[in-house]
């Protein structure tokens, strides 16, 4: 579905899916639970799911003669950490706008973790006072216009390069990527569990399975805590790169949305959350941030203990990465 498109490669490869044994076991054993760790899917810092959309995204970038990447996220936000090693890597600059989308404890939270590796990688680093918003911020537009005045050339990445027209694409090679990973293991995944905020990590895989037509069994765990305005942007980003890649047509009922898990507040871990963090790092050696994926683990592990997979399932946990946000939580987990 993708060949036509140019991709420039950011990431190792394909990412390895790894059986979480002793997480199965410990919720009874009536489902397999297995992890695909896009986490670790490359050396630039500390990877994750920004990485596969940027690669169909710098192509363009680069061919629009840009030098500078302009970016928007929360103060802890994994995507710009991202966009920040993606400038590093292909020798551009790299303006980061950070706003105010969380609560915080800790006295260090705007200075460790992602805005930390990212103000090392290079960024310049503008904190905004602005809350929780994932559409197009007059912050970021302020941004790309400043970068003109001083004569450079701005290129534009929306918030998790989520509306933007490629923004989908990496995420419909993540489920061709499955497809192959599942003849050589012999089993397909009846379930596959992604973290939704942004929406096109979701909005991707929904086009790429709808391929074999199980785009609803890809179950979408909210973590903004906006899930209205976070279901639209799934939908109108999945029919937009449904469009681009000549996939099948895609309707509300194909984006199924969890939003028992996003609380108390985008950014914020439930006591849940934090449980559900302890437990796989426990029982797996496996780390989640209490921002993403530790509320789509908590969902996994709740849907298990509910019985909503059938007995004998196979879960695929789509591990998006995003671990290095919880060093600004050190409060959240000074016990442990
Ligand atoms: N998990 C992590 C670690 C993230 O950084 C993000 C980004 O927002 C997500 C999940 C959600 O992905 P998306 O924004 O594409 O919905």
């Amino acid at each position: 579905m993708l060949s036509k498109f140019e991709r420039y490669p950011l990431t190792f490869g394909p990412t390895p899916i790894e059986k979480l044994s002793r997480l199965s076991a410990h919720l009874g054993g009536h489902v397999e639970i297995f992890a695909k760790r896009e986490d670790c899917n490359s050396g630039l810092a500390f990877g994750g799911n920004k990485l596969r959309k940027l690669e169909y995204i710098v192509p363009d970038a680069i061919a629009s003669n840009a030098d500078t990447l302009v970016s928007i996220g929360g103060v802890q936000s994994n995507h710009t950490r991202m966009v920040a090693a993606t400038a590093a890597k292909i020798g551009m600059k790299c303006r980061l706008i950070q706003e105010s989308w969380v609560p915080h404890e800790d006295a260090v939270y705007d200075r460790v973790g992602n805005i930390l590796l990212s103000r090392v990688m290079g960024a310049e680093v503008q904190l905004v006072d602005e809350g929780f918003d994932i559409g197009i911020r007059e912050s970021w537009e302020k941004a790309l216009a400043d970068v003109k005045a001083k004569g450079g050339k701005p290129y534009a990445i929306p918030a998790g390069a989520s509306v933007h027209k490629f923004g989908g694409l990496g995420y419909v090679g993540f489920a061709e990527e499955v497809r192959a990973q599942e003849v050589e293991l012999g089993f397909k995944f009846d379930y596959v569990i992604v973290c939704t905020v942004t929406g096109s990590t979701h909005a991707g895989m929904v086009v790429g399975f709808a391929k074999d037509g199980r785009q609803r069994n890809v179950i979408g765990i909210d973590a903004s805590f906006t899930p209205t305005q976070t279901r639209a942007q799934v939908l109108d980003i999945a029919q937009k790169t449904s469009a681009l890649v000549g996939g099948k047509d895609i309707t509300n009922e194909d984006i199924v949305l969890n939003e028992d898990y996003a609380y108390p507040v985008y950014g914020v871990p439930s006591q849940e959350t934090i449980e559900a963090i302890r437990l796989s790092a426990r029982l797996e050696g496996m780390m989640t941030d209490p921002v993403y994926e530790g509320k789509s683990m908590q969902g996994m592990i709740d849907l298990v203990k509910k019985g909503f997979f059938p007995a004998g399932s196979k879960v695929l946990y789509a591990h998006l990465g995003g671990v290095p946000a919880i060093n600004g939580y050190s409060y959240t987990f000074r016990n442990g």
